[in-house]
């Protein structure tokens, strides 16, 4: 297991994209959730694999998410998991099912966590953490 240097300890961990994952992290950088669609059956994943999870098939491709779902499940945190979040609390971790079936974990923007709701419709807010990394945030559609 790898322990956390105290030193680094208040800093955020952020993805490290592999040969899977590579296309998916590019697609926030240009504001796209992409997903998986299995050409042979048609099922459409998250997150990325090599292979369709259904059929086994390789023959899969990224499509661009619309980037609307609804709040599955959620939880709001009001005790941070480390240092790194603790300017964060309270904040709403959130279970999205998305429009196109999949269900994502991702965290709450743009609205107070303490309002979240069940099936509340909820859109894609693209975040730059940095230059390299632009994480998959969701933030309520307001009619
Ligand atoms: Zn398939």
């Amino acid at each position: 297991m790898r322990r956390i240097d105290p030193k680094e300890a208040h800093i955020k961990p952020l993805p490290t994209p592999d040969s899977d994952s590579q296309a998916y992290w590019q697609g926030l950088k240009d504001g796209q959730l992409l997903l998986q669609h299995c050409t042979a059956c048609g099922h459409v994943q998250f997150y990325q694999q090599a292979i369709c999870r259904h059929c086994g098939s390789e023959s899969i491709e990224h499509r661009a998410a619309s980037g609307r779902g609804t709040v599955h499940s959620f939880s709001v945190v009001h005790r941070a998991p480390g240092p790194a979040f603790k300017q964060d609390t309270p904040y709403a971790v959130l279970l999205v099912e998305l429009a196109e079936g999949p269900r994502m974990i991702s965290s709450l923007v743009d609205a107070d966590p303490m309002a979240v709701q069940f099936d509340m419709p909820v859109e894609l807010a693209c975040e730059a953490v940095n230059d390299q990394v632009v994480l998959p945030r969701f933030r309520p559609i307001r009619r």
